[in-house]
């Protein structure tokens, strides 16, 4: 890999309410679409369980959707959240009405997570298995 002249950007963890609210445990993600995988996005993931939707507010990478935050003020301004290569849709606009808080609803199986580090672009250097389509080959050792 001969990505170590990339420009890339080390992020840090929010500390705020929400976190205090889960429990702690916050982590980076690296979302890739699980059709083509495609990366699409840097995510920190705020307490235990599974990935159900992903707040605006917790999204830092790309740009292009971690900038939604500041500009949306509605779910009726967002847009779904589509992989960026094949464009299949991986999440669809929602309120978390407990929290008041804008988030994408993830539609199951559309996306593979991976432990990230936080830094972005991904310094990503195996390569990320290509589960075959058709078939439930999800391996959880
Ligand atoms: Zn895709």
């Amino acid at each position: 890999m001969n990505m170590a002249d990339q420009n890339t950007t080390q992020h840090s963890l929010k500390k705020d309410k929400y976190v205090s609210t889960r429990g702690g445990n916050s982590h980076f993600l690296d979302l890739f679409c699980s059709k083509c995988n495609q990366y699409f996005a840097l995510y920190q993931k705020d307490g235990h369980g599974r990935l159900l939707r992903m707040y605006l507010d917790r999204i830092f990478a790309p740009q292009e959707l971690a900038l939604l935050q500041s500009k949306v003020s509605s779910k009726s301004e967002m847009p779904n959240l589509k992989c960026p290569k094949c464009g299949a849709l991986i999440g669809t606009p929602m309120v978390y009405e407990a929290e008041r808080r804008l988030a994408f609803r993830l539609i199951h199986g559309s996306f593979v997570k991976r432990k990230s580090d936080g830094v972005y672009p991904p310094q990503q250097t195996q390569n990320i298995h290509n589960p075959k389509r058709g078939g439930n080959d999800e391996k959880r050792n």
